[in-house]
């Protein structure tokens, strides 16, 4: 809407000043004609009244005379005449005979006071004007009376007309200059505040989209005239959405306002800063010697970032992951430049985030596989690419397994395996985790069910639970229908969540943690002791189980401080009454001390990797628990 607007203005931009006043004077003539038409008009008005009058008073003087002049009356005749000095206008009256001769006359003076008789001449001058009316007695021709009239008070009048005619149009013109400037000062500050909305974020006052892409084509068009080289930063804050959520609309404001001039003082005056929308934001650096360069104030700016946001009474952390584009070396145009660093973002994004990373060949590849993976995802259900393996847990001390983990797998017609690692922050990414992780659960609650029909021993089912499909307001009824559907007893599914999933929005994750303990079904802490969870919130949540992630198993029991830590993750797990699972379990000694320090169940590749179905089957018959 603001583009058409604007748009609209632009087409009508500011009259200029030469051009106002010669449009103000066309009106000025064009109202002027119109006064010289109207007074044209009122003019013949006035005379076509005076004759009019002089034609009523010609006749009555006339139907008086009659006798007089019947009888050759002069005297009767001449004082009939002096009766019409009570009318103003009249100057002269003539009565003349049948043959044209003056039969008796009467002139007004000046001081219109007595009778004159004198001589009219027969023709009226310039400012006079005559009627004259035939004097008849039933037929009989007795004479003609003519009466003369001065225009003067016609002119008085029309002279009044004129002047008012004029005020009234140079008020008209005054009150429509003023009407028109008014106008034209509101057009402009309406004209101020869209062009600075169609250029600036209001939250930062920083350059937004619009004016980023503008920017970056002339800074361009410079670099390919001279020979220079640009640079494009595009930061993504990291956990932005977790303090906006949290603290309020109203805080990340300020934050986003903070950051913005956190970024302004990091960077020269020469510099280009915007807000692309969101979280993100650009700069575009001119003149830069090298990529070398560039890293180092790309660099500058996400330290500057990474120290902690004072909002009211609370302090935020957020940080930011930076991706470097250099033009000419990574692109040929200022699209191909924005797409680029984007990858490069990403990548940073990927690799940890709180850092920047310089584009590379190679990530375009990586982003090309992964467009590749997003576009084959969306078919690979339709397809039936997606395939449950299953992995042990066991109660290592009692030699027995307690439940199989369901692990998703693709078969890609192309790129055959591919493993979750890779392909479910896609999934995360383009929503189809919702329907996919329905699948999983549906299709692993059915497994767990048939190896019950088949008559063995019940075993627990877990299966990994993403951050998009906590937040979905129908995960509930998805996990439900799973349960109802394959008559699985709910407290033999367990659902697997990542500590940052919980702590990402800490209030609705009780809220669904709550409800899904309410169906029956078990909870456990995948991955646990690599995220950031306050004890207090591990004591609130509903789960049943920690399972200690396998960086922590790795190397033990000869790595001490993994050692501790898993010892730790043990005791603070009976402490709170929970059970405790230790992954990526691979050697013996591994198995012995983690069980002799008290953990109740194992899973890794000692006992088995992740199986199909019928394999895992194969295994759990066989009874032969640790892999030779
Ligand atoms: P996770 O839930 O922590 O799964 C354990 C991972 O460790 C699995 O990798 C498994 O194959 C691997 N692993 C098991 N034993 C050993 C071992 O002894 N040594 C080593 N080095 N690795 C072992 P996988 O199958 O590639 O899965 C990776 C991650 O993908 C899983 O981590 C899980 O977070 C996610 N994932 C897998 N399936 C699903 C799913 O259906 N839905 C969701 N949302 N995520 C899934
Ligand atoms: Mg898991
Ligand atoms: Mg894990």
């Amino acid at each position: 809407v603001i583009k058409g607007i604007r748009h609209f203005l632009s087409a009508h931009r500011r009259v200029p000043v030469r051009r106002e006043i010669l449009s103000l004077i066309s009106v000025g003539i064009a109202l002027l004609i119109a006064g010289a038409l109207l007074t044209s008009f009122q003019y013949w008005l006035l005379r076509d009244s005076l004759r009019q009058d002089l034609s009523v008073q010609a006749r009555i003087v006339g139907d008086h005379v009659q006798a007089a002049l019947a009888f050759q009356d002069k005297k009767a005749a001449e004082e009939i005449l002096v009766a019409l000095r009570a009318s103003e206008s009249i100057a002269a009256s003539t009565i003349l005979d049948t043959d044209g001769n003056v039969f008796a006359h009467y002139e007004q003076k000046a001081d219109g006071a007595t009778p004159v008789p004198a001589l009219r001449a027969a023709r009226p001058r310039r400012e006079e004007m005559q009627v004259e009316h035939v004097i008849d007695y039933r037929g009989t021709r007795l004479g003609t009376i003519r009466l003369t009239a001065s225009l003067h008070q016609t002119y008085i009048r029309l002279a009044v007309f004129v002047a008012a005619t004029l005020v009234t149009l140079a008020m008209s013109m005054i009150l429509a200059k003023l009407l028109v400037s008014g106008t034209h000062k509101n057009v402009k500050r309406a004209e101020e505040r869209l062009d600075y909305l169609a250029h600036f974020d209001p939250i930062t006052n920083l350059y937004n989209r619009h004016a980023f892409n503008e920017r970056l084509d002339f800074a361009i068009e410079r670099s390919q005239r001279f020979g220079s080289r640009v640079a494009l930063l595009l930061l993504d804050l990291d956990n932005f959405k977790t303090v906006n959520d949290t603290l309020g609309h109203q805080a990340g404001d300020v934050l986003l306002k903070t950051v913005a001039q956190r970024l302004l003082l990091k960077l020269r005056r020469g510099d280009t800063t915007c807000r692309l929308g969101g979280d993100e934001f650009a700069v575009i650096l001119e003149n830069i010697p090298d990529g070398h360069q560039a890293e180092v104030v790309a660099q500058k700016l996400v330290e500057c970032i990474a120290a902690p946001f004072k909002l009211d009474s609370q302090e935020a952390f957020v940080t930011a992951s930076c991706g470097i584009g250099l033009f000419p070396e990574h692109a040929d145009s200022a699209a191909n430049l924005i797409r680029n660093t984007d990858i490069a973002m990403y990548h940073a994004k990927e690799a940890g985030k709180n850092i920047a990373a310089m584009f590379r060949g190679e990530m375009n590849k990586k982003a090309a596989r992964r467009i590749d993976i997003e576009g084959g995802l969306r078919l690979a259900l339709e397809r039936d690419e997606l395939e449950l393996y299953f992995q042990p847990k066991m109660d290592f001390r009692r030699k027995r397994l307690m439940g199989a983990e369901a692990l998703l797998r693709w078969r890609h017609p192309e790129h055959g395996f591919i493993g979750p690692a890779e392909f479910i922050p896609v999934a995360e990414d383009c929503g189809l985790i919702i329907p996919i992780g329905a699948w999983v659960l549906r299709t692993a609650c059915m497994q767990a069910a048939a190896w019950n029909r088949e008559g063995r021993d019940a075993i627990g089912m877990s299966v990994n639970v993403s951050a998009l499909q906590i937040k979905d307001p129908e995960f509930i009824s998805i996990v439900a229908d799973a349960l109802s559907l394959s008559a699985l007893p709910p407290h033999r599914l367990e659902l697997e969540l990542t500590e940052s999933i919980l702590m990402e929005d800490v209030q609705s994750s009780l809220v669904m943690l709550r409800r899904l303990r309410g169906l029956g079904v078990h909870l456990s802490i995948d991955d646990f002791g690599t995220g950031f969870s306050s004890m207090s919130y591990l004591k609130r949540f509903p789960i049943n189980t920690l399972k200690i992630d396998q960086s922590f198993v790795a190397d033990l029991p000869a790595d001490k401080e993994n050692a501790g830590i898993s010892q730790a993750i043990i005791a603070l797990a009976h402490t709170l009454n929970l059970k405790t699972v230790a992954e990526g379990v691979e050697t013996a000694s591994q198995a012995e001390f983690l069980s002799s320090s008290g953990c109740d169940y194992l899973q890794g590749y000692l006992f088995s990797p992740p199986l199909p179905a019928s394999q895992f089957t194969k295994w759990w018959d066989k009874g032969e628990y640790i892999a030779s």
